[in-house]
């Protein structure tokens, strides 16, 4: 290896051991999971975590005295200083959790109701989640804020120079995704959040698509608020995190409220807690909370630039192979890219293709990917996404390529 590589090559076939659902069989065959840019599989050190927990120290946090309730505890706040340091957070009470990336855009969208007026402009992209647009067309409908949209390109990739235009002194908020979910464009997010400073607009990352292949920085990105959700990173579902600069978490008024959230309730006036806690109402996913931790500790065992290498390498790999396909067009060809490929073969319905693979145990999902605007603009209904973890493999890719060569001679 050369001394430009810093990677170590990573062990495929033990990584594999440790996720026991790649053992399963689907319809009599082996089951291969390309749908990872949905939810990625959970491995064995991580199903141990939930298991202990439910199985030793199962109790309500912050709360109790009694020992089970501070074991609890203890567990849910490291496993909170172990997210802050995963993304370099400045603070722990940076960090939010939340039952997921919806969630936390919803928490912004809802705080920043009482900071927007008429006039007012918010940008978001035209690559993005539905996840990621809903919310701020609802926050421009509740305070007369006007959403502008960054247009992509045919490669997938967003215009910057129209962005450029769309910028000004009435832009108070950006939200773009660092990896789109439905094409895998990695977004130039650095020079989004630089350019959006210049104009004192903040700006929120949709870090779904990007947690599970590369370990963002949230303080040399400068970025206001990320979001992203365990179940993408080898974590539970129902649990993520919002990070804040604290700046902006002291000015955003509380999402919801209830228990844990306040410092004194009394009928006439109730003062909230501090930081994390005002955004933490009512009995949070202890559980959920601690396996995210592990599942960080899982994936950075195994290290970011390993896992990313590995996965660039199966992108090419199959990449190549879909090319010869006739009839086949791969959706989002952007230089920077993660390991998705959306595409469609002639005019055969995604679903038609995902329901044969599925019958030979392969994974795919077929749809719009819940961004419908990007097939929009491609003028298709939606597309075939194989989606690769580094726990996939290149015998993988070849039987997919084999079972879609299949599939398209019996819907031809
Ligand atoms: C999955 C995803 C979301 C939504 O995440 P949830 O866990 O369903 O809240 C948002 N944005 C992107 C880019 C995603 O991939």
């Amino acid at each position: 290896m050369s001394a430009t590589q810093k990677h170590i090559a990573l062990n495929v076939d033990a990584i594999r051991k440790d996720f026991p659902i790649l053992n399963r069989e689907v319809n009599g065959k082996p089951l291969i999971y390309f749908d990872n840019a949905a939810t990625s599989q959970t491995p064995q050190q991580v199903i141990d975590v939930i298991v202990d927990y439910y199985s030793n120290y199962n109790a309500n946090i912050h709360r109790g005295v009694h020992a089970l309730s501070q074991e609890a505890t203890d567990a849910y706040e490291q496993a909170r200083i172990k997210i802050q340091k995963h993304f370099n957070a400045k603070h722990v009470h940076e960090i939010i959790y939340t039952s997921g990336t919806t969630h936390g855009i919803n928490l912004v969208a809802n705080g920043f109701s009482s900071l927007l007026k008429k006039g007012d402009e918010v940008i978001v992209s035209a690559l993005e989640h539905h996840s990621n647009i809903v919310p701020w067309q609802m926050l421009c409908e509740r305070t007369g804020a006007t959403l502008k949209v960054i247009p992509m390109n045919a490669n997938g990739e967003l215009v910057l120079s129209e962005y450029d235009a769309l910028l000004n002194k009435n832009t108070k908020l950006v939200f773009v995704n660092h990896i789109s979910n439905a094409l895998g464009t990695i977004n130039p997010i650095k020079s989004i959040i630089e350019k959006a400073h210049a104009v004192g607009a903040a700006v929120l990352v949709d870090g779904a698509q990007s947690c599970p292949h590369i370990r963002p920085d949230v303080q040399a990105l400068d970025v206001d608020f990320y979001v992203c959700s365990a179940h993408k990173i080898c974590g539970p579902t129902g649990v993520g995190m919002l990070y804040g600069k604290e700046e902006w978490l002291k000015k955003l008024p509380p999402y919801q409220g209830g228990g844990e959230m306040i410092a004194e309730v009394s009928f006439e006036k109730t003062t909230y807690a501090g930081l994390p806690h005002k955004f933490e109402a009512g009995t949070p996913n202890v559980c959920g909370g601690i396996a995210f931790g592990a599942a960080l500790d899982y994936m950075n065992s195994i290290g970011f630039d390993t896992i990313a290498n590995y996965e660039n390498e199966l992108l090419v790999y199959a990449t190549k192979q879909l090319e010869q396909i006739e009839g086949l067009k791969i959706y989002g060809t952007a230089k920077e890219k993660t390991s998705v490929i959306s595409f469609n073969v002639g005019n055969i319905h995604p679903y038609d293709i995902g329901t044969i693979l599925d019958k030979m145990g392969i994974a795919v999902r077929t749809g719009h990917h819940c961004a419908q605007p990007i097939m929009d603009y491609y003028k298709i209904p939606g597309t075939i996404r194989a989606s690769f973890m580094f726990y996939n493999t290149k015998e993988e890719i070849d039987t997919f390529i084999t079972a879609l060569k299949k599939a398209v001679i019996m819907l031809s």
